[in-house]
């Protein structure tokens, strides 16, 4: 074949392509289980299921609304804040990307902790700008005083992951409010929420809390983990009417399906049956941790619908056990493991492997 003629942006040969959460192989009672994604194991809500049957034909052949003003005065009036502070986007990864590229110039930088999303970083480097990245603690949380030591001039933008993926590990209100208390007013904080729905330490901040109190935060939500629509793509930010201007700008048009739109809708109708589903994603969340304690095996704490295994060298053998079995979990080479909460019966097939594993 040729080669192509085209040039691309400097830096892009550094960057690596997004690496999804691997399907599940079959395991040897021809199950696949897949943990590998922080998915919400359930089937989609009945409600969502009739209102996407309803719409389906309309909502296909015609462009969605960009305003999407029913989710947005639902989501708005819930939160106690002005549509103006709202902003959706297909999925929250791509609002995290909008406010990469309306807030920083190349060379400006992003910040965040390592561990963190694996999104930050190649949203931050395709921007052109410069990923900063500060090492969790030892206990696999945020070190919020390291954060604020690493803040330059050219820091735009500060993500914090709370509960973090892929550990699970969370921050508490105090030393929140210490760190925003040293954040300079230019330097924009996103708090993203992903998994605060999963989140039980009373300890912990709300980022609307927080957003309320600071006009340099932000806070992100998504409709793919507790909610159970991440096929859908649709997540959205809480900021300042400034800053959620400026992601209107930086947004790609139309990226919002109206099925994205009318089964969020349908969802913020259905809370209490989901609120159900997350009360025992949490409480089998519990069960998983209890088993890797009575089997010896390391791991963080988790406020968020995975546990994050410190497996360090042990992390490929132990992920290969999980595969044998038919379940895809996520293997960070020399660091950890990463399981996804399941259903109850996946979750029994995970306490198998622990087991084997103790
Ligand atoms: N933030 C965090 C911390 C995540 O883990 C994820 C999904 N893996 C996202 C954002 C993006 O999710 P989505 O784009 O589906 O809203």
């Amino acid at each position: 074949a040729a080669r192509a003629a085209q040039t691309f942006r400097p830096g892009l040969e550094q960057i690596a392509a997004y690496r999804a959460g691997k399907p599940a192989p079959v395991g040897p009672d021809g199950r696949s289980i897949k943990l590998s994604s922080n998915e919400n194991p359930y089937p989609p809500l009945p409600a969502v299921e009739r209102r996407l049957a309803e719409i389906l034909p309309a909502a296909i052949a015609r462009y969605p609304s960009i305003a999407a003003p029913e989710v947005t005065a639902v989501l708005a009036a819930r939160f106690g804040v002005s549509p103006e502070n709202l902003v959706l986007g297909a999925g929250s990864v791509e609002v995290a990307a909008q406010l990469i590229h309306a807030l920083t110039a190349p060379g400006d930088e992003v910040l965040y902790a390592w561990r963190s999303f694996e999104a930050y970083p190649i949203l931050t480097r395709v921007a052109g700008a410069v990923p900063v990245e500060v090492p969790l603690d030892a206990a696999a949380r945020h070190d919020l005083p390291a954060m604020a030591a690493a803040i330059t001039e050219r820091t735009r933008l500060v993500f914090v992951c709370n509960p973090n993926n892929p550990t699970g590990t969370v921050v508490t209100a105090a030393e929140l409010e210490a760190f925003l208390a040293e954040v300079p007013q230019h330097v924009l904080v996103v708090i993203d929420e992903a998994y605060v729905h999963f989140d039980r330490d009373p300890d912990s901040p709300s980022g609307i809390e927080a957003f309320r109190r600071h006009s340099n935060v932000a806070v992100l939500h998504t409709f793919s983990k507790a909610y159970g629509l991440a096929g859908l793509r649709i997540g959205y930010a809480i900021a300042s009417r400034e800053v959620a201007e400026a992601l209107r700008k930086a947004a790609i048009p139309f990226a919002v399906s109206r099925l994205a739109q009318e089964a969020a809708l349908a969802s913020l109708e259905a809370e209490a049956e989901l609120q159900l589903r997350i009360d025992e994603m949490t409480r089998e969340r519990q069960r998983v941790c209890e088993a890797l304690a009575a089997a010896g095996l390391g791991f963080a704490p988790s406020q968020a619908n995975f546990v994050w295994m410190t497996a360090g060298a042990e992390s490929a053998r132990i992920a290969a056990a999980f595969e044998a079995r038919g379940i895809s979990v996520r293997c960070f080479a020399g660091e950890g493991v990463r399981v996804s909460i399941g259903t109850p019966e996946e979750n029994d097939a995970v306490l198998d492997v622990i087991a084997g594993l103790a």
